[in-house]
């Protein structure tokens, strides 16, 4: 048994059930049993479900959202646009069957076509930051490819992902199609890279896990997508425009408290915009309003856990700029925190916070705040502010980083490609190339004889 807490009021939410490694093995033999039906339903039939499957999500966004916020602290304004992000993304998938289009490559004496084969149980690993929508980007192209999904949510935030899954019954899903597995990475996730009918394993969370995932995966020369950590740049020049850079930078960093592998967690601002920017932005970081989660106007909730808090205080022994406010008493509450390292070695510089804590760096011109961005082992996300349409344009080219956003910080989307560079991931997710990676593509030639 398991104790789900509330990270706004450490008060017990739910007790729930883990998986033991012989529960694991069941729900994958089900799964497997259940991929040859599934991958034979008519592409339209199988979009249709999964229309209904976005419909019926659709019709519990209340309730899914009041989940989220009471395991997970989101804000309520998160958790709602989290629910419509599994519509959505179930949504543009559902269209996809109907289109998994091969190719007719001329060659002589016949034809050669090309086919995009389902590749079987997918198991779908995914962390407590953004549990709603991080398990639809795996589950949603993957049994639109034809593909049945295995799925364990993070130890501290199963809630949605367990609801999910009976949603998916209740919209006609077959049994076995899509399972939820609740429970211990080291039991249920491991099994997934072991077991030899999990033909590929869909990986989000730790740098760290997803090393020893991709280690294990390739026993078996098993596929695998990453999706791991990030230390984004928001790079601002002077020639932006600086009062809506700072009003803006407190969200791209300090949403979900943090706790978001795209935070743009390292300032870098052209020195003579340097008084201009943290002028306002300490405005903004202040307006920043920290509260229940459940209330509409609250931007940030709680960090999720205790351990996580602990993780976060360990950055603050450098010099603060200023900070936000944030409520006393129960809960994992951190106000929004601004540093100013003295150099860039600053752990807070270097490492991945996964908290409410930016800190800020100045650059002189376009070479230094290149080099400075591309001085990490990540490459996720970021942003550029510059009026200058050429410099966006030569930054954006030579920051190696899988998602940019220019003026402005874009949240992912799901009808384009995200993913990272370096050891931020593998692979890409959603966007209209997303089957490619749950198909494998066979070849196929036809004599005229
Ligand atoms: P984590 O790596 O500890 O756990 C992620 C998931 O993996 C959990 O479900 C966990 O139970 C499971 N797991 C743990 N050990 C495992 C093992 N040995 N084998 C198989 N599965 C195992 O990460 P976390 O603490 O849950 O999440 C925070 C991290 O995730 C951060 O570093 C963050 O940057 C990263 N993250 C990345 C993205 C992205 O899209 N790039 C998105 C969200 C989070």
């Amino acid at each position: 048994m398991y104790d789900v807490i509330n990270p706004a009021t450490e008060k017990l939410f739910k007790t729930i059930e883990h998986l033991d490694l012989a529960g694991t093995d069941a729900v994958i033999a089900k799964a497997e049993m259940a991929f040859d039906s599934w991958r034979h339903v008519a592409p339209g039939d199988r979009g249709k479900m999964l229309r209904r499957f976005a419909e019926v999500v659709a019709e519990h966004k209340e309730e899914l959202a009041q989940l989220e916020i009471a395991n997970s602290g989101h804000t309520r304004g998160n958790a709602l646009w989290e629910v419509d992000n599994v519509v959505n993304v179930l949504t543009y998938y559902s269209a996809a069957p109907e289109r998994l289009f091969g190719r007719q490559i001329p060659v002589p004496g016949g034809i050669d076509v090309t086919f995009k084969e389902p590749l079987g149980v997918i198991g779908v690993i995914v962390p407590w930051n953004f549990p709603m929508p991080i398990a639809g980007w795996g589950f949603a192209p993957a049994l639109a490819a034809g593909n049945t999904v295995v799925l364990k949510p993070a130890e501290y935030t199963p809630l949605t992902a367990m609801k999910l899954g009976e949603l998916a019954l209740i919209a006609g899903i077959p049994e076995g199609v899509f399972n939820v597995l609740p429970g211990k990475g080291s039991v249920i996730g491991a099994r997934f890279v072991t077991h030899p009918a999990v033909r590929k394993v869909v990986f989000t969370g730790s740098t760290e896990v997803g090393k020893s995932i991709m280690a294990g995966c390739a026993d078996q020369v098993k596929r695998v997508t990453l999706e791991l950590g990030g230390k984004s740049s928001n790079i601002i020049f002077a020639d932006a425009d600086i009062a809506k850079a700072a009003a803006t930078a407190p969200g791209s960093v300090f949403d979900n408290a943090g706790q978001d592998c795209c935070a743009r967690s390292r300032i870098l601002i052209q020195k003579s915009a340097f008084d201009k920017f943290m002028e306002h932005f300490e405005v903004a970081v202040k307006k920043f309003r920290v509260e229940d989660p459940s209330l509409a106007t609250a931007d940030m909730g709680p960090l999720i856990s205790k351990k996580q808090f602990d993780s976060v205080q360990t950055f603050l022994d450098e010099p603060v700029a200023f900070t936000g406010s944030a409520p006393s008493g129960d809960g994992y509450w951190m106000a929004p925190t601004v540093l100013l390292p003295k150099n860039t070695q600053a752990r807070s510089w270097r490492e991945e916070v996964f908290g409410p804590v930016v800190s800020v760096m100045t650059f002189e011109d376009e070479a230094e705040a290149i080099a400075m961005a591309n001085d990490s082992e990540y490459g996720l996300s970021g942003s550029i502010w510059t009026r200058d349409v050429g410099r966006a344009l030569r930054v954006s080219r030579a920051i190696e980083t899988g998602n940019l956003s220019v003026n402005s910080h874009s949240s992912v989307r799901f009808w384009t490609p995200f993913g990272g560079f370096k050891q931020s991931g593998l692979g890409r997710e959603l966007g209209p190339d997303a089957l490619d990676s749950f198909t494998e593509v066979k070849n196929v030639f036809i004599s005229n004889d």
